[in-house]
């Protein structure tokens, strides 16, 4: 699979996705063995709505699984409760620990994955070979304006995703024997376009099976099907959250364009308040985004300077 091959599929009307998305469906259960051998990987967000919506259609009793890892909208959680309500099979699932006693010893998740990983791995070993790379000035560095990271009091690593996440999944996987069925979809990344090519298709095989039948739609498509299914979705969407997933998570949050904290403080302040009182080597997460969100020149939304002056 090439990348012009992609953009060909991307370009298809969405009947045709929905075909295509449909029979991916089909044939990763049949070659499986059937349906219990699969589940869906639900999150009660806009995608995985759409995709179990699109499951359901072939198979309505195939078993949905929802991890709640404790960082999620009570909207999410109220929204999977109507769906399970409204008949579809879903497994709650939870990680090991909460998020405060994973961001407690692990760190806390700053700037994106590819940059905590980095700084923790640097942290942790700085005269190794990888941190070389990373301190170097090849593809794969720790850009500078991050690297005031590597010297905080406080730790900062991607850990919180394979605790809160992964784990929970990959150990449901080892007792069920079933194989994931998910909505990611190659347009919403260049490592989830890269990933998509690399596997060269919606279905993989092999030793690790998994289906992602979403992977030739867009954004676009999405919200297409929504309207044109008049598909209930999360209430949150409603009140201008434009993502769902963990309620309060560094990564992505330093954009000029990203909102997550302002739709928390506003619908959710005491959720909020709890999120920046989670503390690592002493140090809360608002001191840390303080100070990451500063070097984007951004500031917290209960923190903004109410005019020029109070900032100089
Ligand atoms: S999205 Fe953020 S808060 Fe949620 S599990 Fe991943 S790192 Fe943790």
């Amino acid at each position: 699979m090439d990348s012009k091959t992609l953009e060909a599929r991307q370009r298809w009307t969405l009947s045709q996705k929905i075909d295509h998305t449909l029979g991916t469906i089909d044939t990763f259960v049949s070659r499986l063995g059937g349906l219990d051998k699969v589940y869906c990987s639900f999150s009660g967000g806009k995608d995985s709505t759409v995709l179990l919506h699109l499951c359901r259609v072939l198979f309505p009793d195939i078993l949905a699984v929802f991890c709640n890892t404790g960082n999620e909208y009570p909207e999410i959680i109220k929204f999977v409760r109507q769906t399970q309500a409204a008949g579809a099979v879903i497994s709650i699932i939870r990680p090991q620990f909460t998020p405060r006693q994973i961001w407690a010893k692990y760190g806390f998740p700053l700037i994106g994955k590819e940059t905590a990983d980095r700084v923790h791995k640097v942290r942790i070993n700085p005269h190794s070979k990888t941190a070389g790379i990373y301190m170097g000035n090849g593809k794969f560095r720790l850009a500078l304006k991050w690297r005031y990271l590597l010297t905080e009091p406080y730790e900062t690593s991607a850990m919180c995703c394979n605790k809160l996440k992964k784990e929970p999944f990959h150990r449901f996987e080892r007792e069920t024997g079933r194989r994931p069925i998910v909505g990611t979809m190659a347009a919403e990344s260049k490592l989830r376009e890269t990933q998509y090519l690399r596997q060269g298709g919606c279905n993989v095989f092999g030793e690790s099976p998994a289906s992602k039948p979403l992977s030739i739609w867009t954004e676009a498509d999405i919200w297409e099907y929504i309207r044109a299914q008049n598909l209930p979705i999360a209430e949150i969407y409603h009140k201008g959250a434009a993502r769902t997933g963990c309620m309060g998570c560094g990564f992505g949050s330093q954009f000029a364009d990203d909102t997550r904290f302002d739709t928390l403080l506003r619908e959710h302040p005491k959720c909020y308040d709890m999120i920046m009182g989670y503390t690592n080597n002493g140090v809360s997460f608002r001191e840390a985004m303080r100070k990451a969100l500063q070097v984007n020149g951004r500031f917290l939304p209960d923190e903004e300077p109410a005019n020029l002056f109070s900032i100089l």
